[in-house]
């Protein structure tokens, strides 16, 4: 039996698809942390690229109990029916809070940096 193409849909590959895919559960995961904006709920950034899903108080129950790859969080909040606990930062505010939170993970770099008093 001969397939039948579907217009310009036949030309894009299974990875397209899914790179499609996942782009769309990620706007839509965002969307929902970010208070219905796709945006950063500090700063109201908008770019996707520099958005993600900030876990509010520190390391969350997702990573504690999943031990899944940081990649796969936002088909996770998805499929967990949108947890609380959950908010759309962008890498700037993500970087802001954990220092606030003395969350940060300095590189060594920086660690010597401190430990000789530069700023
Ligand atoms: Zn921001």
């Amino acid at each position: 039996m001969k397939h039948a193409t579907i217009g310009k849909w036949s030309d894009i590959s299974h990875s397209e698809h899914a790179r499609i895919r996942r782009q769309k559960v990620k706007k839509e995961v965002l969307t929902h942390y970010g208070n219905g904006n796709c945006s950063c709920v500090r700063c109201g950034f908008e770019d996707i690229r520099a958005l993600s899903i900030d876990h509010i108080n520190g390391n969350g129950h997702y990573l504690r109990t999943k031990n899944k790859s940081h990649r796969n969080i936002t088909k996770w909040l998805k499929d967990n029916d949108f947890p609380i606990g959950y908010q759309t930062l962008c890498m700037n505010c993500q970087f802001i809070k954990r220092f606030e939170k003395g969350e940060e993970n300095p590189t060594v770099r920086e660690k010597l940096r401190r430990s000789e008093g530069v700023c």
